[in-house]
């Protein structure tokens, strides 16, 4: 598992038109969808809209460099998600479609999932399973309930749900294939390093990531491992937060967490970036990262100047509805015990959090459980996996920290 930086996808790479028929199809359905709001109705739910498109344009769609199907989910819904979630229309379609290329997570997960980057870095584009698929649709409302409801929530902001449909070649046959997609935040900021990783699920069970000591980490690499729960606790390592902050995140983890039980959720994590603004931004490990996915230095220069503008105007707009969970640099800082901020800014959000338990996991519990402890394995029930979930995040907010990392906000106090 690695930190999610990209390789470009660009013309030639293997994905590059499943890239683009991705991006052509966003483009050309969210701006379709631009008349008035209206109050969503149970029709909102459960509308898809089709496109095709061809080499040659029609009456409905552009001319495209490849033909393929496109398939947009409750356009109506994610729309006014979006709203919810404080993005602009136009400003979207900029960053998923000003340039036909997206960069590409190196490894994907064990699920098979692909990840992309949009240019800006703002956006993560994650190919998912149909029944993830369906899942996310048959829970939709649920979801935007609770995203009115909690605008603190902890959980992914999902933009929006997509299929494409292309004929792939299979052994001189042609197979059409259907890909489903999600667009939704990127935890992470475009302009700052993360400088340690955490994906933590409560569970311990093959919770490890073998960290090559003799590797620098600080080396400037992109190639920074994700650490997860037995890292966590073999460090010791504790989410700093003073009492105001620690209520508010464990209230809102309770509310999140309740959700995901109640709509037969797990295996989802709590992923945590870590930047510590004392060693701050290497600037030679920015740029590389950056570079990845944007390899002209002006294009580079755009982001950090957009990126900054943008952080000027979330601190001069007074009516703009700032998240709690990113009100600093677009994450939260850690505090003392007197609510005083410390030098660390964590990201955090509750990731991954599709799979329904009746999938997969039950099978697991069952093979797992014959000979391991259910409290260690990661596939429980919902509601128990949840409660574990919390009570790890409970404990880890709670641990006095050893003042041992670097990057703990306790070991230069
Ligand atoms: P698996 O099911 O094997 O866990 P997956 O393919 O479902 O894998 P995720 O768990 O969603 O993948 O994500 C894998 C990694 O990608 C995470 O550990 C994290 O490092 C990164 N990642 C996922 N979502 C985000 C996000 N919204 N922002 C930043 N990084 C993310
Ligand atoms: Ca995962
Ligand atoms: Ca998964």
């Amino acid at each position: 598992d690695r930190v999610l930086i990209g390789n470009k996808v660009s013309e030639g790479h293997v994905n590059f038109t499943i890239a683009y028929n991705m991006l052509t199809g966003i483009r050309v359905a969210v701006s379709r969808c631009s008349g008035i709001m209206k109050p969503l109705t149970p029709r909102d739910f459960r509308q898809t809209k089709k496109l095709a498109f061809d080499f040659h344009r029609n009456e409905l769609t552009p001319s495209s460099q490849y033909a393929f199907k496109f398939k947009d989910y409750c356009p109506e819904v994610f729309r006014e998600l979006r709203a919810l979630f404080g993005l602009d229309p136009a400003d979207y379609l900029m960053s998923l479609t000003s340039k036909y290329i997206l960069s590409e997570l190196n490894s994907p997960g064990k699920s098979g999932s692909f990840f992309y980057f949009s240019r800006d870095y703002k956006y993560i584009i994650k190919t998912i399973h149909h029944a993830e698929h369906l899942h996310l649709r048959r829970t939709l409302k649920e979801y935007y309930t609770h995203i009115k409801e909690n605008p603190n929530t902890l959980i992914s902001q999902f933009y929006g749900l997509h299929r494409v449909k292309m004929p792939i070649s299979f052994k001189s046959k042609i197979k059409h294939r259907k890909i489903y997609f999600l667009v939704m935040n990127n935890l992470f900021p475009p302009h700052l390093e993360i400088h340690t990783t955490f994906d933590l699920k409560g569970s311990t069970w093959g919770r490890y990531t073998k960290v090559n000591d003799s590797e620098p980490t600080d080396a400037g690499d992109a190639h920074r491992p994700v650490l997860k729960d037995l890292n966590w606790l073999q460090e010791q390592r504790a989410i700093r937060f003073g009492p105001l902050k620690k209520k508010k995140f464990l209230q809102q983890l309770e509310k999140d967490v309740d959700l995901l039980a109640r709509l037969n959720i797990m295996d989802y994590s709590l992923l945590l970036g870590i930047h510590d603004m004392e060693k701050g931004n290497d600037l030679i490990d920015e740029q590389n990262i950056l570079a990845k996915f944007s390899p002209d230095q002006n294009e580079l220069q755009e982001v950090k100047r957009k990126s900054m503008a943008e952080q000027q105007m979330r601190h001069k707009s007074a009516l703009a509805v700032q998240h709690f969970f990113q009100q600093d640099e677009g994450g939260i800082r850690a505090s003392d015990a007197f609510n005083n901020d410390l030098d660390t800014i964590y990201y955090v959000g509750i990731i991954d959090c599709l799979t329904n338990y009746s999938c997969l996991k039950k099978l697991e519990t069952f093979w797992r459980g014959l000979s391991h402890d259910l409290k260690v394995i990661s596939a429980v029930p919902p509601r128990d996996y949840g409660d574990r979930f919390y009570d790890f995040m409970e404990a880890s907010v709670n641990r006095v920290p050893q003042k041992r990392y670097k990057d703990d906000p306790d070991a230069k106090e």
